[in-house]
């Protein structure tokens, strides 16, 4: 079996009883974006947070999900046949498959297995910490070249904290540069034996105030404040990464506040300012999910520009996109 296969290894759908292997949803090869150089990109399921513009929301639970894409159902009708709670949704005349009842779902992955059109996937595997080695082995001459490595990205990693530390310190023992991406809504007994085996840190100021931040995210955002300004104390790198979502954290008020956040916190290596998209609108269609931001637009050029003004006036390397 080679690595990319792992991803749909039918025997990585269940959880196993040992210790330590991550529930991991995507392992993106050649990444450019997250921590500098060519790097691979593994990402975690499971977070703490709900973001209302979430662009992943299949990263959000701490379990696997199931995904109908109905564009691809060529309406074999596969699925309905091998499902055993009649979780496979059909039209009135039970012609056309158009969904799954998740509440019936046992996520036995019969239907999965069963679908070749690629309509119905489960998202999660467990993988090991040798799996995740023998990924990235084969493009470590490119990390090490363009000072790449490895980023734990999500969800939220370090909610998974026996692997992602195993998982650190096996890419360091083989010489990579490790990046973390975190909300920081995390114990920081939880956080701190980590942060000796990361490289860099990535890490979302999404609102400065706490009441808003709640709103937006359903959490506040104390904790995450709290751990930015002792990870700063410790001098750990930290790239700041700044979600644009118009007129709910774009303000001049919040953008000055975040950006002498930054100027007080002189571990931090540079900002990314990164516009709203609207790519979470059909993967939350495909989880049968709601997207509470169906109808916002993406922030126009001149407001992007007008937001990483404020970053460049406290920090050297701001970019427009992570890019
Ligand atoms: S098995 Fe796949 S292609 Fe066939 S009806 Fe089910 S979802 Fe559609
Ligand atoms: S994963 Fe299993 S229970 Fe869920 S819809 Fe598919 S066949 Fe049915």
């Amino acid at each position: 079996m080679n690595w990319t296969d792992k991803l749909y290894d039918f025997n990585a759908l269940q959880e196993p009883e040992w210790e330590p292997r991550g529930l991991v949803f995507d392992v993106q090869r050649f990444a450019i974006h997250d921590g500098g150089g060519i790097r691979t990109n593994v990402f975690m399921k499971g977070c703490p947070l709900d973001c209302l513009w979430c662009q992943n929301p299949e990263s959000i639970r701490w379990r696997q999900d199931i995904s109908f894409i109905e564009l691809h159902c060529i309406q074999c009708r596969k699925c309905v046949e091998v499902c055993p709670v009649s979780a496979i949704e059909t039209d009135g005349n039970e012609q056309r498959v158009t969904g799954i009842d998740r509440k019936k779902c046992i996520l036995c992955g019969a239907c999965f297995k069963s679908c070749y059109a690629g309509a119905i996937n489960i998202i999660g595997r467990w993988l090991s910490v040798e799996d995740l080695v023998a990924m990235v082995r084969r493009d470590s001459d490119f990390y090490i070249a363009s000072g790449g490595g490895v980023t734990f990205s999500g969800g939220e990693p370090t909610g998974q904290p026996k692997f992602l530390l195993a998982a650190l310190q096996a890419m360091q023992g083989i010489g990579l540069h490790t990046a973390v991406e975190t909300c920081l809504h995390i114990a920081w007994e939880q956080l701190e034996p980590l942060l000796s085996h990361v490289n860099l840190l990535l890490t979302d100021i999404k609102h400065m105030n706490s009441q808003q931040h709640s709103a937006l995210t359903g959490v506040p955002n104390d904790l995450i404040l709290d751990n930015f300004r002792k990870i700063a104390a410790r001098n750990i790198p930290v790239r700041v990464r700044l979600p644009l979502i118009s007129g709910l954290n774009d303000s001049t008020q919040n953008l000055q506040e975040t950006a002498d956040l930054v100027f007080s916190c002189k571990n931090v290596k540079g900002v990314d300012v990164l516009p709203y998209n609207r790519l979470g609108i059909s993967k939350c269609r495909q989880l049968g999910s709601e997207y509470a931001l169906a109808d916002l637009a993406p922030p126009s050029r001149e407001k992007v520009e007008e937001a990483a003004r404020f970053f460049r006036d406290v920090v050297d390397d701001v970019t427009i996109g992570g890019a």
